[in-house]
């Protein structure tokens, strides 16, 4: 089975990924975290991609590409998160998973207002040890975990990146919603009710 959670940054895809790739067995690729540990690696992506990551903008779509092919898994069920980002990104994959036999089988649609993705990733803090997210308010850190911002949790970045998905991102609601594929989701529940309703759609199909 492949699934693509497609919303705004801050959304909440990340959250929800990560439980159903430990419960679910689902192997989660996070085009964002891929780019943060090649930024941190210093490897030749990290290097292309750190000054587009850090002003809020989109990679090059023909580098994204390359590393879908590069770390997409031979078998098992995958869930893509925050990829894909352009319509030329989807049509990339649609024909990677149709040389492969496969196709995309539910993209679930992670819908906030602004508001609440501002909400969100200012409160984002993250366990740079265990890579694990969480939130001052909604998920705080046990006590004794230090924790970190993004740089791209940023005020000014925030603004930035919300404007590059309306206007780069947004599009692929429609390209799904024409496939008859998406399914939305009330993103501002919290996040054991969302994550029961993925399970359900995944389970019953609604
Ligand atoms: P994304 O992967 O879409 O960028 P994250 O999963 O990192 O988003 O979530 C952004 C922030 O919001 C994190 O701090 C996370 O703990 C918090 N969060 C995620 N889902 C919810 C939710 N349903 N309700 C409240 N806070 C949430
Ligand atoms: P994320 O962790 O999903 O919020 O992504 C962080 C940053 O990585 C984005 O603001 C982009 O600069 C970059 N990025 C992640 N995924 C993609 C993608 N599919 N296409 C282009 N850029 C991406």
């Amino acid at each position: 089975m492949i699934l693509v959670f497609l919303g705004p940054p801050g959304a909440g895809k990340g959250t929800q990924a990560k439980r159903l790739a430990e419960e679910k067995g689902f192997v989660h690729i996070s085009t964002g975290d891929i780019l943060r540990d090649a930024v941190q690696r210093e490897t030749d992506l990290g290097k292309k991609a750190k000054e587009y990551m850090d002003r809020g903008e989109l990679v090059p779509d023909e580098l994204i590409i390359a590393l879908i092919e590069e770390v997409f898994p031979k078998h098992g069920k995958v869930i893509f998160d925050g990829f894909p980002r352009t319509v030329a990104q989807a049509e990339a994959l649609d024909k990677m998973l149709e040389n492969k036999g496969l196709k995309v089988d539910y993209v679930f649609l992670f819908d906030v207002s602004d508001n609440v993705v501002i909400e969100r990733l200012s409160g984002r803090r993250i366990d740079p040890k265990t890579g694990t997210v969480y939130h001052v308010k909604y998920n705080p850190p046990p006590p004794g975990v230090k924790v970190i911002q993004r740089e791209d949790d940023k005020p000014e970045v925030i603004k930035k990146r919300l404007e590059v998905y309306r206007k780069q991102t947004a599009p692929l609601i429609e390209y799904y919603e024409k496939k008859g594929i998406l399914k939305k989701l009330d993103a501002v529940k919290p996040i054991e009710e969302l994550y029961k309703e993925v399970l359900g759609v995944l389970e019953n199909g609604n």
